[in-house]
């Protein structure tokens, strides 16, 4: 019988030349190789893989997780962990104050979405040191994805907001889209305590500051080496020679230079040209990057450790506001990713300064601060223009998934007129 087998040809010879034309997607990702967000690197995308190898304690640990559902009125589903040492009555409070937090956030945004958080409550003290310091929490993006957005550049976009433009559902996720560590050693003022210590915090607060930040509130720019401050530099091959590709985040794209209105954007881009190139040797990159920034006149460096040299412009904004700048050396996880303690601290913004507000609870803060709640207006203008909707803006621009990458276009853009810097109350 010799027509099976024909139609049997034919369809395998179909089948093999639509596998060979097919085209191969690939998508860029970058994730956190721990909870602090110090360090980054580029990854191959694995779909559905597990974030809980980047919590702090939970990781490496056969740790359950309790599932705390969104609701009509929190759109944060939640994975949690609490140290089996506290007690239960406290595990019970820190709880309320996750769901708390994803209602007041959920009352401001849009979120199409539910956010899948993977929270620990454990002691971060018994896996980073606490002697100089104690670390109250942390979160971030589970894992950033490269989008193409309205001014044509590919930028690092959080997973919640890649979900948001993905209509095909065809992107790679990681299991959660932030993942959050917070201390149970420190003590926190909790849900259903009576009255604040003088040096307690307010937990609901914390939690609050820390899923913005997982939503994306969070700047790339960081040293290279100890000379350099530069967005993210991904290597593109495991080993030398290497090839490397510059990132922004998206949060990045709202950054301009205070002295003169120079977007960042605009370094980012002649970063790359003059990094274009293969490398043999770590040593090599090195200098290429130390070389490559001194040609362009990248001020960075020194941008990022003078107080108000940074602001971030929100779409549409006459106004900057301005980014945390003041450490006399740059501190990964806290320049950069925070709005001017000096500026703000007494302000509706106090949300996203980087530093704790001691013996006052939330609704103390807002009392006294002023605004409408816990996320000041310039809070939600920066979200708002990295792309969340809300009821004043409610349609955002919607980026492109990048699968292939786009060469970088060198457009030099200056904010469109000059802006007078100005405290936003
Ligand atoms: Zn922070």
């Amino acid at each position: 019988m010799i027509t099976p087998t024909l139609i049997h040809l034919y369809l395998t010879i179909i089948s093999v030349i639509a596998f060979l034309t097919s085209p191969s997607v690939s998508y860029e990702c970058i994730e956190p190789t721990d909870s602090l967000g110090i360090k980054f690197e580029r990854t191959n995308c694995t779909r559905n893989s597990s974030a809980q190898s980047k919590l702090i304690v939970s990781y490496g640990l056969n740790t359950t997780y309790e599932v705390i559902p969104a609701t009509q009125t929190n759109a944060f589903e939640l994975d949690f962990t609490c140290d089996p040492t506290i007690d239960a009555s406290k595990c019970q409070k820190a709880k309320q104050a996750f769901i708390q937090a994803g209602e007041f956030l959920t009352a401001v945004f849009e979120f199409p979405n539910t956010i899948k958080v993977l929270a620990e409550f454990a002691d971060l003290c018994a896996i980073k040191s606490c002697a100089n310091g104690i670390i109250l929490g942390s979160a971030q993006p589970a894992r950033w994805l490269s989008m193409i957005g309205e001014d044509n550049r590919t930028r690092a976009y959080p997973q919640t907001l890649a979900k948001i433009a993905d209509e095909t559902g065809s992107l790679p996720y990681v299991s959660h889209d932030i993942i959050a560590s917070f201390n149970s050693k420190f003590d926190f003022f909790l849900p259903g305590d009576t009255s604040i210590g003088p040096t307690q915090d307010d937990f609901v607060a914390t939690v609050t500051h820390e899923f913005v930040h997982g939503l994306g509130f969070a700047s790339s720019w960081r040293p290279w080496m100890a000379n350099t401050v530069t967005p993210f530099i991904l290597p593109l091959d495991d080993v030398f020679p290497k090839t490397v590709t510059i990132r922004e985040t998206i949060f990045d794209a709202f950054f301009a230079r205070m002295a003169d209105d120079q977007c960042l954007s605009n370094f980012t881009d002649a970063l790359q040209v003059a990094l274009e190139g293969t490398y043999d040797s770590q040593a090599e990159l090195d200098n290429a990057i130390t070389a490559a920034a001194a040609n362009i006149n990248l001020t960075t460096t020194v941008d990022f450790v003078t107080p108000q040299a940074i602001g971030f412009w929100p779409k549409g904004a006459q106004d900057a506001i301005l980014i945390e700048t003041s450490f006399p050396e740059f501190v990964p996880g806290s320049t950069g990713s925070h709005v001017d303690k000096e500026t703000y601290q007494m302000t509706e913004n106090w949300l996203m300064i980087f530093d704790d507000i001691p013996g006052k609870t939330y609704q103390q803060i807002i009392s006294e601060n002023g605004g409408t709640g816990i996320v000041g207006s310039g809070i939600r203008a920066m979200l708002e223009s990295i792309g969340y909707a809300t009821s004043q803006n409610p349609t955002p621009f919607i980026p492109t998934p990048a699968d292939e990458p786009p060469p970088i276009t060198v457009t030099l853009s200056r904010k469109s007129k000059r802006r007078q810097r100005r405290r936003l109350q």
